[in-house]
């Protein structure tokens, strides 16, 4: 995959034939060290989506005390999270190869842009040694998001989804860094492959599973991150109230699954506290404890 980057006039972009991502940099705020009271597990302000308006979200992120774990889903994504979080002291990056583009199944115009469709999908090939460079940076805080959908892709894809999936797991074991975890629908597969390969911990990402698969995950030692969707439904109540206070993550995975009450408009990292707001709810436990709990946790498992 050709990929350039090119910086001018303080205006650095990012370009493939099917991304572009530009980054708008400035000095201003930058020099002011971030308050950090949340930390978004797991957003994607490297996306297209924000391709107007990239410096000004994270910078409203930042005035409202959010940190962020910006997070790759190819190569190109990843290397503008790196980028981002090597720039903004409030981001740090997460770089890998999301299940969905291991193969050339699905598109997604909220992240790669309305001229990604003529290609589907990626299908990209995971190429170790360029992600391990990239994990060299000291702002790069896992590896991600990688696992198994079997919710989007369909079965053929699943061997190769598995294989993927391990290399990931591999580069993770090498650089001693947690992974972050996308899964769907496939809960008992992922964690066959994680027991047999991992030897670090991580996140499991966006949860959608029910207490039994919760219970399997926390044991082996996997936080579970929840975002916007326990606002708008009642699904994770369940597993948001049994799981350990310190084995929970906050997250946004904005462009996506906006909060209530925004339902509707573009999502961002800012909104991070409704979702902290909502888990404390539903445990019905004091909003600060469980505000402070939340960013200690992350900071324990990403090592920031
Ligand atoms: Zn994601």
């Amino acid at each position: 995959m050709s990929t350039a980057y090119v910086l001018e006039n303080g205006v650095s972009s990012f370009e493939s034939p099917t991304l572009e991502i530009k980054l708008r940099i400035s000095a201003t705020e930058m020099t002011v060290p971030i308050n950090m009271r949340y930390f978004d597990a797991h957003t994607h302000v490297n996306f297209v989506a924000y391709n107007s308006d990239r410096e000004a979200t994270i910078l409203r992120a930042k005035d409202a005390g959010v940190g962020m774990n910006v997070v790759g889903t190819q190569f190109d994504t990843s290397k503008a999270a790196v980028a981002l979080a090597e720039k903004y002291d409030n981001v740090y990056a997460t770089i890998g190869l999301h299940p969905i583009h291991t193969s050339k199944s699905y598109h997604d115009a909220q992240e790669l842009g309305e001229g990604g469709k003529e290609f589907t999908s990626r299908g990209e090939v995971f190429d170790m040694a360029a992600y391990e460079e990239l994990g060299k940076s000291p702002r790069v805080i896992a590896v991600g998001e990688c696992g198994l959908d079997y919710y989007r892709c369909d079965q053929s894809t699943k061997a190769l989804q598995s294989k993927v999936f391990i290399e990931q797991i591999e580069l993770a074991n090498k650089l001693e860094k947690p992974l972050m975890l996308h899964i769907r629908n496939a809960y008992d597969d992922a964690l066959e492959i994680l027991k047999a390969h991992a030897q670090v911990k991580g996140d499991t990402h966006f949860f959608a599973g029910n207490w039994d698969t919760a219970k399997k995950y926390l044991d082996f030692g996997f936080t579970l991150s929840f975002t916007g969707v326990i606002t708008f439904t009642h699904d994770y109540d369940e597993v948001v109230k049994n799981a350990p206070l310190d084995m929970l993550l906050s997250e946004t995975d904005a462009p996506y699954v906006t909060p209530a009450p925004h339902r509707g408009k573009r999502n961002e990292p800012a909104y991070v506290e409704l979702v902290v707001r909502q888990i404390a709810a539903i445990r019905d436990e004091d909003f600060e404890k469980v505000r402070e709990q939340l960013l200690t946790n992350a900071r324990r498992v990403f090592h920031f």
